[in-house]
């Protein structure tokens, strides 16, 4: 163990028992539970994990931290380590394969991807039952925030509009190794139940969100120029002399209903 952590691979393994034990807590996982960890590294939270789920399936890209990884679990649960980019992992094929309806995912994230993850599980979320997940405290910040806020933008209304997002508590940088030069932050996401889901095209959304933020000072009616005109912004409840870090995720969904003809 105690390998040097890579760089590249965004390895800053958690050595806090404090906040692995916080981070277990709230999960909370049990032995019914599929558990799904993405970036295991040394096994900071995939042991204590394990112990407590009995058996659990990582995604690692990094093949030398595996056969240890795998040596110190064998006493503890049945573990199964993918060796993938989590990134080209189908969720909800894995989810197929092992009979079951819904992951629970957990992970300290290699923050160099984490939107890039983030996104990718918002695609697999008929296969989701929670996240549990390390990030960049901006980033959780971000997820969470409110129309009105700073922060509000593409990743808050995109989040927002397809699960809970529960910031849990901070963690230092001294209880990484090594430690990351920003704060970081635990966050629950619970995907949204089908009925309390929007029924807006996916595709829509996004192109409509997308434009919306693209240039953050510009009124509504500018930054949507390309796809609709003041009156289809009005037809959908919306100001449009208002600018997109105002608006509510439902707004939105309205926006690209109506760009989208339905
Ligand atoms: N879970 C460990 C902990 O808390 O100490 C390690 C967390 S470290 C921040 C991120 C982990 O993700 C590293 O083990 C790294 O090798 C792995 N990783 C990086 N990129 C990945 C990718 N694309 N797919 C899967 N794992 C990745």
């Amino acid at each position: 163990m105690n390998a040097r952590p890579k760089k590249s691979f965004g390895q800053h393994f958690l050595h806090d028992s404090r906040y692995i034990d916080r981070i277990v807590s709230a999960m909370a996982p049990r032995a019914t539970d599929f558990v799904l960890e993405i970036g295991p590294g040394e096994g900071a939270l995939t042991l204590p994990l394990l112990a407590a789920a009995g058996k659990l399936t990582a995604i690692e890209l990094d093949t030398d931290l595996i056969p240890a990884l795998q040596a110190r679990a064998a006493s503890v649960g049945e573990l199964q380590i993918i060796h993938a980019d989590v990134l080209k992992v189908d969720f909800t094929a894995l989810a197929q394969r092992h009979g079951i309806d819904r992951l629970r995912i957990a992970g300290n994230l290699p923050y160099y991807i984490s939107s890039p993850i983030l996104f990718h599980c918002v695609e697999h979320f008929g296969a989701i039952a929670d996240m549990h997940f390390m990030l960049q405290k901006e980033v959780v910040e971000r997820m969470a925030a409110e129309p009105g806020s700073k922060v509000y933008g593409r990743l808050s209304v995109m989040l927002q509009l397809a699960c809970r997002v529960e910031p849990l508590f901070t963690v230092p940088p001294e209880a990484f190794r090594p430690p990351p030069k920003v704060e970081s932050a635990v966050v629950r996401l619970v995907p949204l139940a089908p009925q309390d889901r929007h029924d807006a095209d996916a595709g829509d959304v996004y192109t409509v969100v997308k434009a919306a933020f693209a240039q953050r000072r510009k009124t509504l009616n500018n930054a949507l120029k390309q796809l609709m005109d003041t009156d289809a912004i009005r037809r959908a409840g919306v100001e449009p002399g208002a600018r997109a870090e105002t608006l509510a995720p439902g707004d939105f969904v309205r926006l690209a209903k109506i760009y989208g003809g339905q």
